[in-house]
């Protein structure tokens, strides 16, 4: 693998490849670098490359890096890994947006949180559409219970869907079935425009199927040790 920015530079370019080849203008998919159990030094590369969005799976590990990043302008960092309720008042002041939603007792903590530091977050809803028990979110046939009660937080926005799906197999149907729980929702909730789908390994699928954020992380950063 070459370094950051040769790694960056080459998934711009397949990603706008993939756009082209799907129809779809290269600036309606946000391509997200997924930093985690990457040092802050890799952010920063990345940053001086021209990259300003941000994945971390944990909100104690990115709040480790705030002291490297805090000052970047621009700088647009989400989480993506399962928000504990102990760590939602920790999350709203570290994070732009909350990727991975996945409850409504979440929800309303992060709303409070939110709230008092005069604050909207928007957020994503991470929907399990995997079997697999080590996969997070909340099942299709709760989403609309769960959307439902997001409207009345007024500290939180309901802006899309996000999904990973299993390891093995055909992703696609996974990333089919996301975008068609965003269609049906979004007649009630027209706000509900996003999703994120797809990863280093299959994020050309993911734009074939409507995907509005790619979240890269082994392409852009090399292996996580
Ligand atoms: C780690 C991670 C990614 C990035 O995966 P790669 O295969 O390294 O691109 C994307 N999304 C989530 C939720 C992740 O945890």
């Amino acid at each position: 693998m070459g370094s950051i920015a040769e790694n960056l530079k080459r998934v711009r370019e397949e990603l706008a490849e993939a756009c082209t080849r799907a129809g779809r203008k290269p600036e309606d998919v946000a391509l997200m670098a997924v930093s985690k159990m990457h040092p802050a030094g890799a952010i920063l590369e990345a940053y001086e490359a021209g990259q300003r969005l941000f994945g971390e799976n944990r909100v104690q590990e990115a709040q480790s890096k705030l002291p490297a990043t805090a000052g970047l302008a621009g700088l647009e960092l989400h989480l993506i890994g399962p928000l504990q309720n102990n760590k939602t008042a920790k999350a709203a002041e570290v994070f732009h947006a909350v990727d991975s939603l996945d409850e409504l007792k979440t929800a309303r903590r992060l709303n409070d949180a939110a709230a008092s530091l005069g604050k909207t977050i928007p957020v994503l809803i991470e929907v399990k559409l995997s079997p697999e028990d080590t996969k997070h979110g909340i099942a299709a046939s709760g989403l609309t219970e769960l959307l439902d009660g997001i409207a009345s937080l007024e500290h939180i926005l309901a802006a899309g869907l996000m999904t990973v799906p299993p390891l093995e197999g055909d992703p696609r149907p996974y990333f089919a079935e996301l975008r068609r729980l965003r269609d049906l929702h979004a007649a009630a909730y027209p706000r509900l425009t996003q999703l994120s789908m797809g990863m280093s390994g299959d994020f050309q699928v993911a734009v074939e199927e409507g995907s509005t954020c790619v979240r890269v992380g082994t392409a852009i950063f090399g292996k996580r040790i």
